[in-house]
């Protein structure tokens, strides 16, 4: 695929292979931009921001819808695509895309919801006679940059409420996976005056800080690892940013919980795009009581898994999405197993596949959960009581979601006070998320808020006016 300037589909002399990470097969290609093309891309941005604010927020509202309307003609082809470049389950990709959708018809209904308010700034020493209100405006141009695991979506949570406060956008997907969500920057384009939508790619290291350190860039908008958020965070200068960074969600179980239910959800969290989900369950916290019973559950649960070919309709668990990703969950488990911890099913690894694990014996220290793991493991951590549990929850520099299984509406409530994390959910695991809730970390798991209502509040800059009526 190429890249988008202007309304214009650019291509180099330098490109990379995006490849499948089931065969290693060649998927497509895409161009490797330098200096000079992501210039050109912010000052098409840059040129764009007035044909935007021009459009109505009515006009804003049926572009998004139209839009909408284009990307659901085009479910099966971009789910496909996710599908070859990441690995992912067809089923997860369709149902990826039916979020995309749900995103976008949110942020086209959140275009109409843009307020300021009257301020009584007679209030104050000096405001007698002055009336006031304040004004949403967009803030210009905003840098989406997106990670490899939820290519579409991710993007659409970024571009879609930038648009819908008639901002423009530059998108930079992630190398590993970028043509679903170039597909999808093109689909948005037809839909806007030239310049409003555009994408560079290639390399984070080498076009990453033109965009970050950019004048011209009024917001990085970021999802990734926690190391390039903070490096961005670093190089930004004075610009708004928003950072959605790693996670290492535990979900506890105590022992008065649904074991059934607890086994059932900590499956679909922990093994969920072969736990490369950054609020998948990393952590499985369960009191010392229901312990056997909790692991010899899930253990079943997880043998009934089918892994294979991410095309098949019945799959649900795919390859990762390279070797080294491979290497580093290995590695870790390895660490583990030699500091006491038991793989009581899976550990197998073929190609780019490693299989869904269950592991008991987990100890805090190990790096297999004291760091974010992204693969399919759901290490066992076992709990005196619940004061144990939440102290092990909050043992992390992370903090975006957190689930907690107990039928004691008490210790409900003591847990969802006490969990350091962006979202607390009971008797849900902490894979859980619908696109209009704010979502977003405590601690090193990020800055800010998206989720659409909040997304557009945050792509936009507050104005007062201020009228002297004596
Ligand atoms: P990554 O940080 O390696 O890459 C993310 C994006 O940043 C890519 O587009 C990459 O090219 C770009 N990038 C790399 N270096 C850069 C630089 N110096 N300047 C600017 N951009 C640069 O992340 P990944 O491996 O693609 O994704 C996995 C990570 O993302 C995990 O840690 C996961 O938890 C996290 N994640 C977080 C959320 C969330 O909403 N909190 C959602 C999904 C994934």
């Amino acid at each position: 695929m190429e890249m988008l300037i202007n309304s214009k589909h650019i291509s180099t002399d330098k490109s990379m292979d995006v490849l499948n990470p089931y065969d290693n097969s060649i998927v497509d290609t895409i161009p490797i931009a330098d200096k000079k093309i992501t210039l050109d891309a912010i000052k098409s941005a840059k040129n764009a921001k007035e044909s935007i604010v021009k459009l109505t927020s009515r006009q804003i509202y049926y572009n998004l819808n139209d839009a909408c309307d284009e990307l659901r003609e085009n479910k099966k082809k971009i789910a496909k695509v996710i599908t070859q470049e990441t690995g992912k389950p067809i089923k997860g990709s369709l149902y990826e895309l039916d979020r995309s959708i749900e995103t976008l018809i949110f942020a086209a209904e959140e275009s109409k919801r843009i307020y300021g308010e009257s301020v009584p700034i007679d209030a104050g020493l000096g405001g007698e006679n002055v009336i006031a209100f304040t004004k949403k405006i967009p803030l210009g141009c905003v840098a989406a940059i997106t990670p490899f695991n939820y290519p579409v979506n991710l993007a659409i949570h970024k571009l879609a409420p930038a648009l819908a406060a008639k901002n423009t956008v530059i998108l930079k997907p992630s190398s590993e996976a970028p043509l679903s969500g170039l597909m999808l920057a093109e689909i948005l384009a037809n839909h806007f005056p030239n310049g409003v939508v555009n994408t560079v790619t290639g390399s984070g290291e080498n076009i990453g800080d033109i965009l970050v350190k950019n004048d011209d860039i009024n917001k990085i908008s970021f999802t990734g690892s926690i190391p390039t958020g903070i490096h961005i965070a670093n190089n930004s200068g004075m610009k708004k940013i928003t950072l959605e960074l790693g996670g290492n969600d535990p979900t506890i179980v105590l022992k008065d919980a649904d074991i059934e239910k607890a086994v059932k959800e900590v499956v679909n969290g922990a093994y969920l795009f072969s736990g490369q989900v950054c609020m998948g369950v990393k952590r499985v916290i369960v009191e010392h009581e229901i312990i056997d019973e909790f692991t010899q559950k899930l253990i079943e649960e997880t043998r009934k898994l089918k892994v294979g070919n991410p095309s098949s309709t019945d799959t649900d668990i795919g390859p990762l999405i390279n070797n080294k990703a491979v290497q580093n969950v290995n590695n870790k488990v390895e660490e583990a197993v030699s500091m006491g911890a038991t793989i009581e099913v899976g550990g197998k690894i073929r190609n780019n596949f490693y299989w869904p694990t269950v592991i008991s014996n987990v100890q805090e220290d190990m790096k297999l959960v004291s760091d974010e793991t992204f693969g399919p493991i759901a290490p066992i951590i076992e709990a005196k009581d619940i004061n144990h549990a939440i102290a092990i929850a909050n043992n992390t520099h992370y903090g975006l979601n957190a689930g907690v299984f107990t039928n004691n509406i008490n210790d409900a409530i003591k847990c969802a006070n006490a969990i350091e994390s962006g979202s607390v959910f009971i008797n849900k695991a902490s894979t859980f998320r619908t696109d209009n809730m704010p979502f977003g970390g405590f601690k090193n798991s990020g800055v800010g808020k998206e989720g659409i209502k909040y997304a557009v509040e945050d792509m936009c800059r507050t104005k007062l006016i201020g009228f002297n009526i004596k």
